[in-house]
C-alpha cells in the first residue's frame, strides 16, 4: 500500500504554497489519470494537493469578447453549459465526447491540459482556437503550451486556474474514436477567427500539433474541397496496435474535411 498526505486547500494561493513547501506532491483534480497511475505504482506521490474544495477554479464566465472556463470545470459542465453552446458550440460538442459519462463527470479541464496526453480532446481545441492558459503564476499562450508528449510549459509549482477562449467565426471538432477508451486515434479541430484559419490535431502524433498546410489551403479558401487533393506528411506520426502511421494521416485528411463541413453549417 502507497502512503501519502492529503490536503485539502480552499485557496489557490493556499495550493501553491503547499506545493512550493514539499518536494514530491501531485495535484488531484478529477483523478482520472492520476488514480489509475499511482494503483499502477507509475506515480507515487508523498502528499496529494485535492484542489476540489478550491471554488474559484470551478464555472464558467464571459469576460468581455473571452469565453473563460476555470481549471476544474468537469467535462460534463463544459458540454452542457448554455453559455458555451452559444458562444462555442464545437467546445461543447468536443466535450460531449469525453470518454464516457463517468469519465465526464469526474474529469476536468484543467486536468486534462496538464496531462496532455496525445490523444486527449481538449488540447486540439485549445491550439485551433488560440487560447491562453492562465496559472497562478501568469498567462502562458496555446502555441507555447504544449512541449511534447505528456510535457507541458508548466513549471514545478504553477497551478492552471482558468483557459480563456475567444470566440470564433466558425469552428468544429471531428473526431475518430478508439471504441474502447473513446480517446481519439485522430482528431481535428478547425477554427476560424477573424481572417485566420487554424487547424489542430491530436491522437496522430505524440503531441498535439498545427497542421500548417491544411491551415494555408483553408486560409486561400475555406471550404472542403479545398483540402480534397491534399495529404498530410506522415513521417513524425505514430504506428500502433490500433492505427499505423499511414492510416492515421488519412484518418486526419477525413476529419479535417468532416470538421469543415460542420463548421460551416453553424458558427462558433
Ligand atoms: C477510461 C477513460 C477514458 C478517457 N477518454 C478520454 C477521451 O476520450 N478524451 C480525452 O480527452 N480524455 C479522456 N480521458 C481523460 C480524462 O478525460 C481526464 O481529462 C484526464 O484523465 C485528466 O483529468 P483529471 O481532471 O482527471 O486530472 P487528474 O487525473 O486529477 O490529474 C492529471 C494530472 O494533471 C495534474 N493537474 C490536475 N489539475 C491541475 C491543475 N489545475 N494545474 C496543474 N496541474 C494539474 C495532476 O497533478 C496530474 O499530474 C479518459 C480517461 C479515462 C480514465
Amino acid at each position: 500500500m502507497q502512503s501519502f498526505s492529503y490536503h485539502k486547500p480552499g485557496t489557490v494561493t493556499d495550493a501553491a504554497s503547499l506545493l512550493a513547501a514539499r518536494d514530491n506532491a501531485a495535484l488531484l483534480a478529477g483523478g482520472m489519470t492520476l488514480l489509475p497511475t499511482m494503483k499502477q505504482r507509475l506515480a507515487a506521490p508523498d502528499d496529494i494537493i485535492d484542489l476540489a474544495a478550491i471554488r474559484e477554479l470551478s464555472g464558467i464566465t464571459m469576460e468581455g469578447e473571452d469565453l473563460v472556463i476555470g481549471a476544474m470545470t468537469r467535462h460534463a459542465d463544459v458540454a452542457g453549459s448554455d453559455l458555451v453552446k452559444e458562444v462555442l458550440p464545437a467546445l461543447a460538442g468536443l466535450a460531449s465526447r469525453i470518454g464516457d459519462q463517468q469519465v465526464r463527470h469526474r474529469g476536468t479541464i484543467g486536468g486534462s491540459i496538464s496531462n496532455n496526453d496525445p490523444a486527449a480532446d481538449y488540447p486540439a481545441a485549445i491550439l485551433a482556437l488560440n487560447a491562453t492558459i492562465v496559472t497562478s503564476q501568469r498567462a502562458i499562450a496555446a502555441d507555447d503550451f504544449f512541449v511534447g508528449l505528456f510535457e507541458t510549459a508548466l513549471r514545478p509549482g504553477e497551478i492552471v486556474t482558468a483557459i480563456r477562449f475567444p470566440r470564433a467565426k466558425r469552428a468544429a471538432y471531428a473526431k475518430f474514436p478508439n471504441p474502447a477508451s473513446r480517446y481519439a486515434i485522430a482528431g481535428v479541430f478547425v477554427a476560424q477567427t477573424g481572417g485566420a484559419v487554424r487547424v489542430a490535431v491530436t491522437g496522430a502524433a505524440p503531441f498535439v500539433f498545427r497542421a500548417t498546410d491544411v491551415e494555408a489551403a483553408l486560409s486561400a479558401n475555406y471550404a472542403v474541397e479545398a483540402l480534397e487533393r491534399l495529404s498530410i506528411d506522415t513521417q513524425d506520426l505514430m504506428s500502433d496496435i490500433h492505427a499505423d502511421r499511414e492510416y492515421r494521416g488519412h484518418l486526419v485528411m477525413v476529419m479535417a474535411r468532416r470538421a469543415v463541413a460542420e463548421s460551416l453549417k453553424r458558427s462558433g
